[in-house]
């Protein structure tokens, strides 16, 4: 090989340095290119989301509709600071006043077979909370509620015990899982270290 203009110094150069110079230039230039989000790219990033360790005992269908429903408002009269991924946990029981609810918001009731009960059936991510009464009120909610609703979130309610106010947790990031059964409890619990939740099947 022999000499060439490098087009960079104009200078005349030895080619074979040239021609590595020029490859390294290539990769020089596509490697700091970030790479487009892909939906590929962004599940994968979903399920790099650290396991949870804590978990939270709903009541039937609510469970399901953090899951699957797009409800993204948890409403609870506590809120101690927590936030990071919380494991769902669908007790026992079934809530039947939340037809109601439903109906009232055209949500599609689940069909039997859909609903686990006493397993944890996936994860969310819990971003904030904020007090209710921080919350403006809408008047279309009527004589259904008369706590509600907000313009957070057509699945955020009022009511306090005591003179607890309501609390709306912020819900993001419902990742359904294969359903792992076990016991729930009150309050946030520790998901037993053998619990391992898997968000590949669904
Ligand atoms: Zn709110």
């Amino acid at each position: 090989m022999g000499d060439v203009l490098d087009p960079r110094s104009y200078a005349f150069v030895n080619a074979q340095t040239a021609a590595a110079q020029a490859e390294r230039d290539l990769f020089r230039n596509i490697e700091p290119t970030p790479a487009a989000p892909t939906p590929l790219g962004m599940v994968l990033r979903a399920l790099r989301t650290d396991p949870p360790t804590k978990a939270i005992t709903l009541h039937q269908p609510w469970a399901w509709a953090l899951l699957h429903a797009g409800k993204d408002i948890e409403n609870r009269v506590w809120w101690k600071g927590f936030t990071g991924e919380l494991a769902v946990h669908a007790g026992k029981e079934m809530d039947l006043s939340a037809i109601t609810f439903f109906v009232k918001w055209g949500i599609p009731w689940p069909d039997k077979d859909a609903l686990v009960f006493g397993a944890v059936i996936g994860a969310v991510t819990v971003t904030g909370a904020h007090n209710s009464a921080a919350c403006v009120r809408t008047s279309t909610w009527g004589h259904l509620h008369p706590e509600g609703p907000y313009t957070c979130s057509k699945w955020a309610q009022g009511g306090a015990t005591g003179d607890k106010p309501m609390m709306h947790w912020d819900i993001t990031n419902p990742r359904p899982c294969t359903p792992v059964p076990c016991r729930g409890f009150q309050k946030l619990w520790n998901l037993p270290t053998g619990v391992v939740l898997d968000f590949t099947s669904k």
